[in-house]
């Protein structure tokens, strides 16, 4: 169903950088996938070839049964949640949240209630008026969450989403994040450089290292190996 499997899978940029060298990763429907590793191992690589926002060099990527190397990233039923947020300045939380459904012409009463919905699960209601710049980072965060939930993927792919939020913040939204996912029950690909964060929100650890996975295995059997 919302299987993800790359096979043999490398991405070598211009310049000759081979950033990703010969991944194969089988993630089964509704896993919570970490990818963990040092800065520049090609975590991110990886999970912006999954949404389709970086060519494939070489190799096959599937979303359930379908071969997606050359699938527009809006046709391959993944939400993306980014770093930076990535969230429309001039537009208050609602429209945000409502933007990519209103592209895909839904709607208006079904756009007002997915967005409702999604407010609701992020506790995020009585923002919906706002405009970015008007919240804190971990409101922002919320709504970029918000706004992959409406769309109601196979796949959400998120990278380094709590790295701009403090600390204390960032434990919550751990958590938060976690029971969203038990939530939602759906297929996660998480991508962090932080140990802690991948081994209390993955059911399963990638570990990469130079572009090559070193290994894959439950959290519990991670500590058992570091
Ligand atoms: P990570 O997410 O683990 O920090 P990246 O996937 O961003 O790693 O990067 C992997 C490697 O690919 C790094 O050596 C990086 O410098 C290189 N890289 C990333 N993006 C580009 C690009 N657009 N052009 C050339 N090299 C890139
Ligand atoms: P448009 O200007 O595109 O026609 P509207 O502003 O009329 O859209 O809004 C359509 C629906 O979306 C309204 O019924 C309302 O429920 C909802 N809506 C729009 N903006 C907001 C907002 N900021 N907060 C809450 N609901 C909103």
């Amino acid at each position: 169903m919302a299987k993800v499997l790359l096979k043999n899978v490398y991405k070598v940029y211009p310049g000759n950088v081979t950033a990703v060298k010969d991944v194969n990763l089988d993630i089964e429907d509704k896993e919570f996938v970490v990818l963990v590793g040092p800065s520049g191992c090609g975590k991110s690589t990886t999970l912006r070839m999954i949404a389709g926002l970086e060519e494939i060099s070489s190799g096959e990527l599937y979303i359930g049964d379908k071969l997606m190397n050359d699938v527009a990233p809006k046709d391959r039923d993944i939400a993306m949640v980014f770093q930076n947020y990535a969230l429309y300045p001039h537009m208050s939380v609602y429209e945000n949240m409502a933007f990519g459904l209103k592209l895909r012409k839904v709607p208006k009463d079904v756009i007002d209630k997915k967005v409702r919905e999604a407010a609701k699960i992020l506790d995020i209601e009585h923002l919906l008026d706002r405009k970015p710049k008007a919240l804190s980072g971990g409101q922002r965060q919320r709504v970029a969450l918000g706004r992959a939930i409406v769309r109601e993927p196979k796949v959400f792919l998120m990278d380094e989403p709590l790295s701009n939020l403090d600390a204390k913040l960032r434990v919550q939204m751990r958590t938060e994040i976690s029971k969203l996912h038990k939530r939602l029950n759906t297929t996660f690909i998480y991508v962090t450089h932080d140990q802690t964060e991948a081994m209390t929100m993955g059911t399963k650890i990638v570990v990469m290292k130079d572009g090559v996975i070193q290994q894959i295995a439950a959290p519990q059997d991670i500590y058992e190996n570091p």
